[in-house]
């Protein structure tokens, strides 16, 4: 198994998508458990976040400017994708969604979310507080659970790295952006590292 990246797939991730893959199985659209994926794959993220020696230099490296998205694995059917989140020291995401599950597990350093929900005007709110997550600690996002956040590293003098996994190829996921009057804008991710 390699990566999009050209090395081998260091053996704890390869073991986290084993076993991932055999969560899932056939399993996607109104087939899937997502509670059950959301907390099943939430303890496999944990095991791989709880060990911080295994993701290649390559897919560590920040951008000066933008926080960047390394793509570690993409499943053949589109079922899953596992993506490195480097933050450089201060940046943020805009706001947008996923419109599939997710889970954030954090590798190193620390994020902030914070959560945000549609009201009837069209115009966005804060859906409760900012949550602070330390290494080691696992997240999930979705449409059935809240999926429009909005992501910092919590650190302005460090990088923080997050294990993002999603239920679809998300960097060719359609998804909004949106501005904190409501307006949206039409997002695909893309990865820095692949197409
Ligand atoms: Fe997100």
């Amino acid at each position: 198994m390699s990566t999009p990246l050209g090395f081998e797939t260091p053996p704890r991730l390869r073991h986290f998508v084993e076993a991932l893959d055999a969560l899932l199985g056939p399993g996607r659209g109104p087939a899937l458990d997502e509670t059950r994926v959301v907390a099943q794959g939430s303890e496999l993220l944990r095991e791989l976040v709880s060990h911080d020696d295994w993701l290649p230099q390559q897919a560590a490296q920040p951008d000066p400017q933008y926080y960047r998205q390394y793509l570690l694995y993409r499943d053949p059917a589109a079922r899953f994708s596992v993506v490195s989140f480097v933050w450089g020291p201060g940046q943020s995401t805009p706001i947008h969604d996923h419109t599939v599950w997710g889970l954030i597990g954090l590798l190193r350093g620390a994020e902030i979310s914070q959560d945000y929900q549609r009201r009837a005007d069209g115009r966005l709110e804060k859906a409760g507080e900012a949550r602070r997550l330390e290494t080691g600690v696992v997240t999930a996002v979705s449409p059935t659970l809240g999926d429009i956040h909005q992501v910092f590293n919590a650190y302005d003098d460090r990088v923080s790295i997050g294990i993002h996994v999603y239920g679809a190829d998300i960097g060719a996921v359609d998804r909004s952006v949106f501005t904190p009057e409501g307006a949206v804008k039409p997002f695909r991710s893309g990865y820095a590292n692949a197409a």
